[in-house]
Formats: C-alpha cells, structure tokens, sequence
C-alpha cells in the first residue's frame, strides 16, 4: 500500500513540477518512505535506552548512543558538547485520600519538586482553577493542601497545553505564597486513563519550597465532587531530592556543505525525556526524524550547499540547559546559521511548518515546503515560537521554524508511563523524516536567506 501511493506520489510530483528541487524531493521522499530507518531508530533508542531524565545514567547511556548512531548515518564531526544538568532524583510517591474515605491516589512528583518528611503532609484540600482563585483565597489556604483543577481539553494545537501549562509551573510558588503546605496539579493532559502526567515546576528564590505533585484527572475530579459534599483530607509523601549537578552532553553531527560549509541550518531535537514512560513520543520520535532527515541529506547524489547540523539537545524537560549551552558555545557562529528546526510534537503525520517571522519568512518557507503538497505536508502559519530547545537561539535572531504534526492523542500519553514505541505509526514517523529532509535541503540550497525571527515572546 505504502509503494503504490509513493508511486503516485512520485509521478504526480515529477509531472507537476519538472525541477530539480522537485526531483530531488521526490528522491528524499521516496528514501524516507522505503527504508522505514525513521522508526528504527527512534525503536533503538526507545527500546534500548528507555527512560532518559537528564543527570540520570539513562540520560548517559543515551549520549553514547546517539555518538554511535550518528557516526553508522555516516555524519561528519560527531561529537559531544558538554551540559551541566542539576540531577533530581523522583524516589517514591504517594497522594491518599484519608476523609471522608480512605483510598488511594494515582500521582507522581514534578520535578524538581522537594520531599514531603518521611510521614507525610496530612491536610485538607482547597480547591482552586486559577492564580486568582488561589490569590482570592487569603487566609482560607493557610495549613492546607492546595489542589489546582483545571481540565485541558482536546484541540489540534499547542494553545490548550499554552493555556493550562502554567499552573504545573508556577503552582507550587502561588499556594506558597497563602500559606499552603503542599499544591496538587490536575495532570495536564487529556487521556482518561487515571495516568498522572509529570513535568517540569518550578519555585521562586523569594518563596517557600512546598512538595508539587500532579494527580490523575479522575482523581482531580473526585475530589471535586467530594469537596462538594464537605471537607476532604488527603496525605501526600514525596521521597524526591536533588543532588548537585551532573555532566553530560548535546550530540552534535553534521552533514558537511559543498558550497557554503561554515552556514549552517540546524535541525534539533531533544534526547532527554522524563523518566515515567520511554520517551517515545517526547522525543524520540523527533530524535528518529532529524536523524533520518540528515541521513536521507547525506545520501542525495549532491550534497546540501550549505551544512545540515543536527542536534540532540541535553534537559529541554528540566530546564532547557542544553539548548542554552549551545546557544553561549556558538554564540560567534549564530549569524551563520540560516535556520533551526526543531522536532517536539510527537509522532503525528506531517501538516507542515510553523515559522516565527513575517511575511516573506512565511513565503520563502512555503515556497521551499511546495514539493510536499502532494504529502499534505504543505501548510506554512506564523507562530510566535517554533519549539522550547529554539528559544536561546530565537532570542539571538536566529530564524527558527517548527515541523506542525498531527497532535491526535500526543497529550494523552505526554509524560506518562505510557510514552511507549507503540504510540508511534511508522509510516507517519517515516512522512515526518521526508517533509523535515525536503525543508531542509531548501533551506540549505535556497539562495535566499530567512530573515531573523523575532524574539520570543517570554
Ligand atoms: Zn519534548
Ligand atoms: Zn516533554
């Protein structure tokens, strides 16, 4: 089924646009949908690595195996660029429900959250679905456990997770900040699994730490319903630390210029991932593709004119640190980088390109992406950031570009234990390698040049 549509493909393609850019996007294409390597090695890195939280040996084992993969694509100048990375270690976890009934909860710490002490925080439960909930609260949340309850629904975009998001990270400093002892997110996601949904929270210098922890979204709404009916207790135990820093690394490969070897368009994707799940979807999934992207590059029968560079970021779950040490390292070299894409969406088929900037970043982008309309992987819109690792270099006008995807169920299963290779589709992984494979090359060999993108927004 695969050839015969890549047959149409091709032929409708080569007939609708005999030039050479055309041509040889048929050729990535076509190489992308063949081989299936996209999915290989994503399941390599996911089945034989696994877990990967930066500071961890995962994270270790992940460095090693990402220097070996690129050198077997055959890439040029691979190497690790060393990231300090703060190690937090999860321990146990447990949230209960002690009145009006006894039971337990399904819930995991964020990191880096700190520890409960070794008997638990026992308090009741205030509700809240907004920082002006909780600020409105006063004195009512002194000694409690404050419980953040806010549904993220399903959308094709990223503007949900945008909109509910900052009360995983800012949760812990705002109960803080009334008096609470212990805050309770409701998972930010959309399954229905009973799945608690770690991430990253985070806590202000000037405010005391208090233990964060997300519940399962049923559990959040049980204890809405029983808040309903009277006063609920619940006992929360976190075992997590941090423990100093850690050395570890980007990995970086290239596939070296003909024409222009010293411009540079960068093609990201983080090889970290939160410690719950495999980290298939975040991001193994964008590890295979920009991987498979290069390595389809590398095999054209010319080389790209400028240099592709691809690069797996260190901690974009914890804090972004590799992609701020990449940002200070090369800091001579980012006006010599024409673009950075990165892939962090999942797994979904390829919808096309985000780009932060105007007009004509938004024209050359689709121009350069025209060869995949076929694929259905053609539409180009302004974002105001195209991906967390892009940020340091956005911020230093570097033009950045995100690859848009299908979300489908990526956020039932983001940060989950259940980020599993079996969550991913083959052929869509194999459809994302060929459209970031077809950007690059005209990113790399267009004689004109995106102008910077704007800075990001925060
Ligand atoms: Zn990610
Ligand atoms: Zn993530």
């Amino acid at each position: 089924m695969v050839r015969i549509n890549l047959v149409l493909l091709l032929a409708s393609t080569a007939l609708a646009n005999e030039t050479p850019s055309a041509n040889d996007a048929a050729q990535l294409v076509g190489g992308a949908l063949t081989d299936g390597r996209a999915f290989a090695t994503t399941r390599s890195l996911t089945d034989g690595v696994g877990a990967r939280m930066a500071g961890t040996p995962g994270a270790d084992r992940a460095v090693e195996w990402a220097l070996a993969e690129m050198k077997r694509a055959g890439f040029a100048n691979v190497r690790r660029e060393p990231v300090k990375v703060a190690r937090w270690i999860r321990g146990d976890a447990s949230v209960e429900l002690i009145a009006p009934r006894a039971t337990p909860l399904h819930a995991v710490a964020l990191g880096p959250s700190v520890a409960t002490p070794a008997n638990g925080i026992t308090a009741e439960v205030v509700e809240v679905a907004s920082f002006e909930e909780v600020r409105a609260l006063g004195d009512k949340a002194k000694g409690k456990i404050v419980l953040f309850n806010r549904a993220m629904e399903r959308s094709s975009g990223f503007s949900e997770y945008g909109r509910v998001v900052p009360l995983r990270g800012g949760g812990a400093v705002e109960a803080a900040k009334v008096g609470a002892v212990a805050a309770l997110v409701r998972s930010v996601g959309t399954g229905a699994y009973r799945l608690p949904h770690t991430g990253a929270m985070r806590y202000d210098p000037a405010v005391a730490r208090i233990p964060f922890a997300a519940v399962a979204a049923e559990d959040a709404d049980l204890i809405h319903r029983l808040l309903a009916a009277g006063p609920v207790k619940l006992r929360v135990r976190l075992g997590c630390r941090t423990d100093g820093e850690a050395q570890s690394a980007n990995v970086v490969g290239e596939v070296v210029g003909r024409e222009r070897p010293d411009e540079i368009v960068l093609l990201g994707a983080h090889l970290d991932s939160w410690d719950l799940g495999d980290g298939a979807l975040d991001d193994g999934a964008g590890v295979g593709v920009v991987i498979e992207a290069a390595r389809l590059l590398r095999e054209s029968p010319t080389p790209p004119r400028r240099t592709v560079r691809v690069v797996l970021f260190m901690n974009e779950e914890r804090g972004l640190d590799g992609a701020k040490a990449y940002a200070a390292d090369h800091a001579s070299e980012l006006a010599n980088h024409v673009a950075a894409l990165e892939v962090d969406s999942g797994a979904g088929r390829p919808l096309g390109f985000v780009v932060a900037g105007a007009a004509p970043s938004i024209a050359l982008v689709q121009s350069l992406a025209a060869p995949l309309a076929p694929l259905r992987a053609a539409a180009v819109s302004a974002t105001p950031e195209a991906g967390a690792d892009l940020i340091p270099l956005q911020a230093k006008g570097v033009p950045v570009v995100g690859l848009s995807q299908e979300l489908a169920a990526y956020f039932d299963w983001h940060h989950t234990a259940a980020d599993t290779l079996d969550k991913i589709d083959p052929l869509d992984l194999a459809l994302d390698a060929a459209a970031v494979a077809v950007l690059a090359r005209g990113l790399a060999d267009s004689p004109e040049r995106l102008p910077p993108s704007p800075p990001p927004p925060h």
